[in-house]
């Protein structure tokens, strides 16, 4: 991963707006700056120094993983604070960007009270607007953690048994990814069966998946950091007509995202391809949610696919697209695929069945 490129990319976007230096403390963003994995870092960076800061538990992992960054670490009693402010006086920065929502106020006037000399200028989005363009690096480890979560699904529902639990399965599913080497589930998966899948975020149940006539699954896999994220609805024992119905109205949603996905097109607009598919179907008010969303180092990343979300799609960035429906009493179809915004459209990088007759299965 080319990460002294990104910090290059990231200073001559700061210079353009007379910024001569950040503090970056979102962990992800940290991450992908420099390639530190740990749970406690910050990131200085400059025009022509970085210093990666942290604490004595990660200084052997720091020399592993980020081999050529310069590195402060604090040793007690000295605090997150004193360390930052001393890297700041060391710099001579008299102007410092700071990440808003990744500061807390405590941390924010504690620092304006230890470096007077220097103004603190709260940004935003920053290092995100760089990391929705996923590089062929980023792409080569999102392909993957697609192939795994994909693997994992496909050999866990071919020994789906009645008496498992929603639970259980969301368990096993995470089990299988890991023995298929991802570092884990990107998110706790969902299982919901029946009338739970009529919450769009349900948490697995002790219910066994034999009573529910549609199992809803929810589930992604990470792979050296980076996440997929994947729903499938599988109908038991047969696909009742209300279930065929509503399925194609999804699935017709999501084809009429595909098309609508290439560079330039604002994502609210995308959004808006799938939203009226529901609408002429008179589901509108069962889509309570935005299409979708990016994915890369986080399970949801910006662009945010959502009515009022004007931002236009760019070659190279990797969302999700996730129309669902949901019927209190009945239950919810979603389904979610990963794709890639190209030169000229999309490529769907998920590559299981979206057809509910493959999911099929019967006791
Ligand atoms: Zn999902
Ligand atoms: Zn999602």
């Amino acid at each position: 991963m080319d990460y002294e490129g990104r910090r290059e990319r990231l200073v001559a976007r700061l210079r353009r707006e007379g910024l001569a230096g950040m503090l970056v403390t979102n962990l992800a963003n940290v991450r992908y700056l420099t390639g530190f994995t740990g749970s406690e870092a910050s990131l200085l960076v400059t025009a022509d120094r970085s210093v990666l800061m942290s604490d004595g538990r990660y200084e052997g992992q720091i020399r592993q993983e980020c081999s050529g960054l310069e590195v402060a670490i604090r040793r007690p009693p000295m605090t997150w604070v004193q360390l930052v402010a001393r890297q700041v006086r060391r710099m001579g920065l008299i102007q410092l960007a700071v990440e808003r929502e990744h500061v807390t106020l405590e941390k924010y006037e504690l620092l304006r009270e230890a470096l007077p000399a220097c103004t603190l200028v709260a940004t935003q989005g920053r290092v995100e607007a760089l990391r929705q363009i996923k590089d062929r690096d980023e792409l080569a480890q999102i392909r993957q953690a697609i192939s795994v979560a994909e693997s994992a699904f496909v050999s866990h529902w071919a020994a789906w048994e009645p008496e498992v639990s929603e639970r259980e399965w969301a368990d096993d599913l995470e089990r299988q990814v890991r023995r298929l080497g991802a570092d884990g589930c990107s998110f706790p998966p969902i299982v919901a069966g029946g009338a739970h899948a009529a919450l769009p975020h349900a948490r697995p149940r002790p219910v066994m998946l034999g009573e529910s006539d549609l199992v809803l699954v929810d589930w992604g896999a990470r792979w050296n950091g980076y996440c997929s994220d994947l729903t499938r609805v599988v109908p038991v024992n047969r696909i009742s007509p209300k279930f065929e119905k509503l399925y194609d109205v999804v699935l017709r949603a999501q084809q009429a995202a595909f098309e609508a996905i290439r560079p330039g097109v604002p994502v609210d607009e995308v959004d808006r391809a799938a939203r009226q598919v529901i609408e002429q179907a008179r589901l509108g008010r069962r889509f309570p949610h935005g299409l979708g969303h990016g994915i890369g180092l986080e399970i949801h990343e910006s662009p945010r696919l959502a009515p009022g979300q004007h931002q236009r799609l760019k070659a190279g960035m990797v969302i999700t697209v996730e129309p669902g429906v949901y019927i209190p009493g009945w239950g919810g179809i979603r389904l979610e695929d990963d794709v890639l915004v190209t030169r000229s459209g999309c490529r769907l990088l998920t590559t299981l069945p979206r057809e509910a007759h493959a999911w099929l299965v019967s006791f």
